[in-house]
């Protein structure tokens, strides 16, 4: 009996670090699935920590060989190996709710993405107007919006393919969101049709950069890569923009998109590749 103590005194305890290692693998996984920044560092001191436990463990296993004695000389060894257990299943779960955690952000990442051009799609700008329109009316704050539709893109379609026009309108989006500030949100509206929601922006404003989109665009040629045996195209776009603000006559998320319509389809009827204002 005298001889099985210590044994199993050790055992547990070696068990118990063998446990805390697996534990490390676990808050390794963690650690990847974190996208950088503090959280991911907190998670790496608490690695590092586990590490010495590990360490600390191995080295008490070795010297309580020597010192188990008696049956209540296993306390502590059973204690570390709780312990160790509770360690493993925090670990656990803690990579579990982090796997969950991240498959939510993606499906409602998804959710609000228009798959093929990457920019918000149609329900978030319902939304995101929705409480744009609410937050600038409690603080009389101006708001614009411009409706943008790719003139004669039919053609595109018809004269190319589709696929090239699915990539005219992937440059065009890109194009889009790299000539506005960081503070408009892009969106596809539909089709070849995006809004873009300038909050605490003026209509005059909202012209003016609406009309440096325009130039942009009329002044980029959309380069389609070459595929086997053809050679590579460019397709030259323009676009119409329909722009509006905000007002007391004009107060809710219809309203705008009805007037950012009636805009638009002046600039259409006026002869395309043009911003008209409502
Ligand atoms: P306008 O200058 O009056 O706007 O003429 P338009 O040809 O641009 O407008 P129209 O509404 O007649 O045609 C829009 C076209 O956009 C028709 C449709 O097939 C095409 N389209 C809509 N969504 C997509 C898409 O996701 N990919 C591609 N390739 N084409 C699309
Ligand atoms: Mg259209
Ligand atoms: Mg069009």
């Amino acid at each position: 009996m005298s001889e099985i103590l210590p044994l199993l005194g050790s055992g547990l305890i070696i068990f118990a670090a063998f446990l805390l290692a697996i534990a490390m693998t676990l808050v390794w996984k963690i650690i990847g699935l974190l996208p950088k920044g503090r959280l991911q560092h907190s998670w790496g001191v608490l690695l590092l920590l586990i590490l010495f436990f590990v360490i600390s463990y191995g080295l008490y296993a070795k010297y309580s060989y020597v010192n188990i004695s008696g049956k209540t000389d296993l306390i502590v060894p059973i204690i570390f190996f709780l312990g160790a257990i509770f360690v493993y299943i925090v670990c656990n779960l803690s990579l579990k709710t982090t796997r969950d955690i991240m498959q939510i952000y993606i499906l409602k990442q998804e959710n609000i993405t228009d798959p093929l051009t990457g920019i918000f799609n149609r329900r978030y700008l319902d939304s995101y107007l929705n409480n744009e329109t609410t937050k600038a009316q409690s603080f009389t704050l101006p708001l614009s919006v411009c409706l943008i539709d790719i003139d004669h893109f039919k053609s595109i379609n018809d004269n190319y393919g589709h696929q090239v026009g699915d990539l005219v309108l992937q440059n065009i989006a890109k194009d889009i969101k790299e000539s506005l500030r960081d503070s408009d949100v892009v969106t596809r509206y539909g089709g070849e049709e995006f809004v873009v929601v300038l909050p605490g922006t003026q209509v005059s404003t909202s012209y003016k950069l609406a009309e440096r989109l325009r130039k942009n665009i009329e002044n980029t040629q959309v380069t389609i890569p070459s595929k086997s045996g053809q050679e590579a195209l460019s397709v030259k776009v323009t676009i119409s923009i329909g722009v509006t603000e905000l007002s007391i006559e004009c107060k809710d998320y219809l309203c705008l998109i009805k007037n950012a319509d009636t805009a638009l389809y002046r600039a259409k009827n006026n002869g395309r590749n043009q911003v008209f204002i409502c």
